[in-house]
């Protein structure tokens, strides 16, 4: 996972770009040529990004010109199997990924065999940002966030359970070694954009819970519901992109909950390990971040003592004298400069 940790050098635009985030659960008859296809509209459009296509669906998040991301919802909803698919837009200044992929996978959220469920038969009942809001203030209310361990970390709802999972896999198991205790009460779940509650609520009416609902369009969506401003989300939401975390809540109750990993003070700065062979994302605030240049722990400064060559500084350095050397041409510089963000990743 990579991480902006220069603030410094990035260099500050207009905001030209967008990033979409999409999923549909529909019937795809031939997901290997419907992937092709998908990549050269893709491409041809000048996208990045991460999608993924199976027999169940399409799950995409994409960053493009703000021209060539409308034309690219204008070709989806013109297909009868997209026509109301529903895009969450976020403003960029740029890229928020290097490179585009499309792949055939034999899900787009995967589970166990034993565990998997169909969205188009059985999920939850939707809440909109307000009834969410609503019910997270009830008493008789279990609220699961249907993220991973890490992602809880830097931000979650407030009174949500944490999950103890690396792994959207380990969800059943999770629930029925810790949820059993609540059934009979109503269960609310929600997830970044939407779709992992699509399967988790059939997952959790599974193991027999019978009222149970989940937050439509997930936490990006309530971030931008002006009716809510976010209220009651506390923290930063994990993104799979270059952004790593975006800002939800909108009020004057915005905190910070997660801690500098070296230090313990409020930080949710997520930077990798100067080791290029450790690369673990870690928590960790600025002043920290120069006192151990970066590393995760002593262990692996121990080890670019022995292995300096995988020292991810010298990789920086590079990029840094090409900026020096074309700082005349501002063209060229601006793109060392991105490469120096990009490097501190
Ligand atoms: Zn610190
Ligand atoms: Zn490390």
């Amino acid at each position: 996972m990579k991480v902006m940790a220069r603030k410094d050098v990035i260099v500050m635009g207009n905001m030209d770009y967008r990033v979409l985030l999409y999923y549909k659960f529909v019937d795809i008859e031939n997901p290997e040529l419907f992937a092709k296809e998908h990549l050269e509209l893709c491409k041809s459009l000048g996208l990045r990004g991460r999608i993924l296509v199976a027999e169940e669906g399409l799950n995409g998040t994409v960053s493009g010109l703000k021209e060539n991301t409308d034309e690219y919802m204008r070709i989806l909803h013109e297909d009868p199997r997209f026509s109301d698919m529903t895009f969450k837009i976020d403003e960029a200044e740029e890229h928020t990924f290097k490179k585009i992929y499309v792949r055939r996978r034999k899900s787009i959220i995967t589970l166990n065999e034993e565990d998997d469920v169909n969205p188009q038969v059985k999920k939850g009942k939707y809440l909109k940002p307000k009834e969410f809001y609503e019910m997270l203030q009830r008493d008789d209310v279990v609220v699961v966030d249907g993220r991973n361990d890490y992602e809880y970390e830097i931000g979650h709802f407030r009174g949500a359970i944490r999950p103890d999972v690396k792994n959207f896999k380990e969800f059943p198991e999770w629930i029925e070694e810790n949820l059993s205790e609540h059934k009979g009460k109503k269960v609310i779940s929600y997830c970044t954009g939407g779709i992992r509650c699509e399967k988790l609520t059939g997952v959790l009416m599974n193991k027999g819970f019978d009222e149970v609902y989940h937050l439509e369009g997930g936490i990006v969506t309530y971030g931008k519901d002006p009716e809510v401003q976010g209220r009651l989300f506390d923290g930063k939401c994990y993104v799979f992109d270059e952004r790593i975390a975006v800002k939800i809540n909108n009020t004057e109750e915005d905190v910070v909950i997660s801690k500098c990993s070296h230090c313990g003070k409020p930080s949710d700065r997520y930077i990798n390990c100067t080791n290029d062979d450790c690369h673990d994302q870690h928590l960790c605030c600025t002043a920290c971040e120069e006192k151990y240049q970066g590393f995760c722990s002593e262990d692996c400064v121990k080890y670019i003592q022995e292995h300096p060559e995988r020292d991810a500084r010298l990789r920086i350095k590079e990029k840094l004298e090409m900026y020096d050397k074309y700082k005349q041409n501002p063209r060229k510089a601006q793109y060392f400069r991105r490469c120096i963000d990009k490097a501190n990743m």
